[in-house]
């Protein structure tokens, strides 16, 4: 349809000054106006008779123009214009004020619909700044149920309806529907244009729901394919690798310094099922920080090993893979294993990574944990068996697309710290199975969390000093600047500065800020990971998945300007070894808003709790992290509330690729759409 390419200002009303208001709402070709869906309805479609328009309600009435409008000033200097207003049943007097078009708006005998309330002024039931259309013949704004939009300066909600209205005009009915009838009849979706016309301008109630849901699903819908075509996987159950030594790696847990939980007992074996079958793996493992998923990753590493296969561990930082080496070697060294690990990273001496690459690809080497770096060109394997992400959402998918390339259909682990509640996960990981750890290891300490006003900072550092004093270290997380980098920087070496020079003089401070080079950032992690440093300040996030376990107190400065998740993620740093550990959120915000999640808080450690009321209080496409996908966000799915729609979309993606269904005459339409759209994401993805 090439009409939903036109300029807006094909349409009557929309001049070159219109057309720059509504870029700013990013509606720019016919298109977008079409999918600028209403923030929320009015339901106007009832007409009170004006001799049952009591005084203090919400009435539409129409009436005939009885006189010419009158002005008046109020003692105040308030210009008020009044006119009266019939339908035969009784008057009513229809009152604007200071403004100065009220007066030639109506002539008497004009017939027009009012909507507003209604009061008792000077004994004559009245109606104030109505909303009001003149005519009735073609109703956009009453009469029905009207819609109401996300509005910018010197736009009207009258002139945006108008503008969508003459939209909808031109497409005609014509646009084109992907979802062949016997699909729609399946999933019970209504067809496009119907969806498209009534989210807009709904016959009834019935039908703005029926559109809703169609228009929802296919948010949603859409939003799965693209994932799943990212992930590289066009069908599930593909054929992958039947791995056997599930038993060497169960009979490896005895050799562990602990035993598994049983919500590690549990995913582990969820994991080792999987990878017994002949079909890839596609699992991801959530768990709180500190839930214990690398010796699941490392289990699952086992038993493509003793398969005979190689197995890969990427993290999203140096610093990351070298914790994982280093956890990983050391639980296989006593164990008197011979299995062979390397470490490849961005930093790698090149005579060195020539070695290490060249037994990679002669199958010398068993497990190969890194960075970034073993996506690049030059790393090949021997027979790459399993693929482990950790900290998913650090990678794109298309980086772990890249790695899956490496081998031939290897398995795939994912495994994230971020707790996200049911209905996220059902939409960003529609075709993966998930496995959650809901249990942390026994004898951990809680996490006292406080929320205190920054003129208890004197007690706070006392307090800072005295943990230190008894060996431990402490997280500082500044001022978030978002305004600029520089600003960013300034402030976190500022706060630094500050806090030697007063404070903390006899410390040694680090500092991390999220600017600074790879390298840098490594090093002053780990003069604090090798207790070097006491005190680490940081604007940005603090490495995900970092361990430190003597670090045991963190404040966060200006709480106020972090999610929730983010907080979570945050104090996740500290309690992670024997000492009691604090975290305390900083701010002075009155915001009522900001104390209830502050406090929230501190009354729970559990992640999936707090993901859960973070997806209340705030959007979903910053969780969702959409723009990394480069995908566009949710304008009308609430991933809080339409479970049942992702829930329908999700079987819509296993009906359609599991059996390959998609591949039929019917569904051309729908795929071509798919392979077009999905093209232009990578563009976007490639030109970022
Ligand atoms: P995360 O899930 O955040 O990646 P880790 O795998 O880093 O967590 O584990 C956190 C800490 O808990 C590590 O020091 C690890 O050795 C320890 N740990 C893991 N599982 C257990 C267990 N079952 N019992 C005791 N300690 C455990
Ligand atoms: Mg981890």
């Amino acid at each position: 349809m090439d009409v939903l390419n036109e300029s807006v200002q094909v349409l009557k009303g929309i001049g070159s000054s219109k057309a720059r208001m509504l870029s700013r709402l990013g509606i720019n070709m016919i298109q977008d106006l079409i999918y600028y869906f209403p923030k929320g309805y009015k339901d106007k479609s009832i007409i009170t008779r004006i001799k049952d328009a009591a005084p203090g309600g919400y009435f539409n009435v129409t009436g005939i123009v009885e006189s010419r409008a009158s002005e008046s000033r109020s003692k105040r200097g308030l210009l008020i214009t009044r006119f009266i207003v019939s339908d035969g049943t009784g008057s009513l007097a229809i009152v604007f004020y200071n403004n100065r078009f009220a007066k030639n708006m109506f002539k008497q005998g004009d017939k027009a619909v009012f909507s507003g309330r209604t009061s008792l002024i000077n004994n004559m039931v009245s109606m104030e700044c109505p909303e009001y259309e003149k005519s009735v013949g073609n109703n956009i704004n009453t009469l029905r149920i009207v819609p109401e939009y996300g509005l910018t300066e010197g736009l009207s909600q009258k002139e945006i309806r108008k503008a969508v209205y003459g939209a909808l005009e031109l497409v005609d009915n014509k646009m084109e529907e992907v979802f062949p009838a016997e699909f729609r009849k399946r999933f019970k979706l209504s067809e496009i244009n119907f969806s498209i016309r009534n989210i807009h301008f709904p016959d009834s109630l019935k039908s703005l729901e029926m559109a809703q849901r169609r228009l929802k699903f296919q948010e949603v819908f859409f939003f799965q394919s693209y994932l799943l075509r990212m992930r590289n996987r066009t069908a599930i159950g593909e054929e992958g690798i039947e791995f056997k030594a599930k038993e060497d790696a169960k009979a490896f847990e005895s050799k562990l310094p602990y035993s598994l939980t049983s919500a590690q007992s549990r995913v582990l074996e969820e994991v080792l099922a999987d990878m017994g079958k002949p079909s890839a793996m596609n699992r991801l493992i959530q768990g709180d920080v500190g839930s214990g998923k690398t010796v699941i990753a490392f289990l699952a590493l086992l038993n493509c090993v003793k398969s005979g296969y190689q197995g890969v561990l990427m993290a999203p930082t140096e610093i990351l893979a070298v914790q994982h080496f280093e956890t990983i070697r050391d639980y296989i060294s006593p164990g008197g294993e011979n299995i062979k690990i390397e470490l490849i990273t961005g930093s790698m001496r090149s005579a060195c990574k020539k070695e290490v690459l060249e037994n990679i690809k002669e199958g010398k080497i068993d497990i190969i944990i890194g960075t970034h770096a073993v996506l690049s060109e030059g790393v090949d394997f021997n027979k790459l068996g399993l693929v482990i992400t950790d900290e998913q959402h650090r990678f794109g998918v298309r980086q772990r697309a890249i790695l899956q390339s490496k081998g031939s259909n290897p398995d795939m682990l994912v495994m994230s710290a971020t707790p996200i509640p049911r209905t996220l996960s059902l939409v960003l990981y529609g075709d993966l199975d998930i496995s959650v750890i809901d249990e942390l290891p026994p004898n951990r300490k809680k996490i006292e969390t406080y929320f205190i006003s920054s003129d208890k900072r004197d007690r706070l550092y006392n307090f800072v000093k005295k943990l230190i004093g008894e060996g431990r270290q402490a997280y500082i997380v500044c001022p978030l600047v978002e305004e600029s980098e520089k600003l960013e920087l300034n402030s976190a070496k500022e706060y630094c500065e500050n806090i030697k020079n007063s404070y903390f003089k006899e410390y040694n401070i680090g500092l991390v800020y999220g600017k600074m080079k790879n390298e840098e950032k490594d090093r002053a992690m780990l003069s604090f990971k090798n207790g070097k440093t006491q005190i680490i300040v940081s604007t940005t996030v603090i490495e995900v998945g970092i361990n430190v376990p003597n670090a045991t107190i963190m404040l966060i400065e200006n709480a106020e300007r972090f999610g929730l998740a983010q907080l979570h993620q945050l104090r996740g740093r500290v309690g992670r070894g024997e000492h009691q550990s604090y975290c305390i959120l900083i701010s002075d915000s009155n915001s009522e808003a900001v104390r209830d999640r502050l406090s929230f808080m501190t009354k729970t450690n559990d992640g999936f709790l707090i993901a859960k009321k973070d997806l209340e209080t705030r959007g979903s496409g910053e969780i969702l992290g959409t723009r990394q996908h480069g995908l566009e966000e949710f304008r009308l799915v609430d991933l809080s509330k339409d479970y049942d729609i992702i829930k329908a979309s999700k079987e819509a993606i296993e009906y359609l690729y599991k059996d390959n269904g998609i591949k039929e005459a019917i569904y051309h339409k729908l795929v071509k759409y798919l392979n077009d759209e999905f093209d232009k994401i990578i563009e976007k993805i490639a030109l970022n």
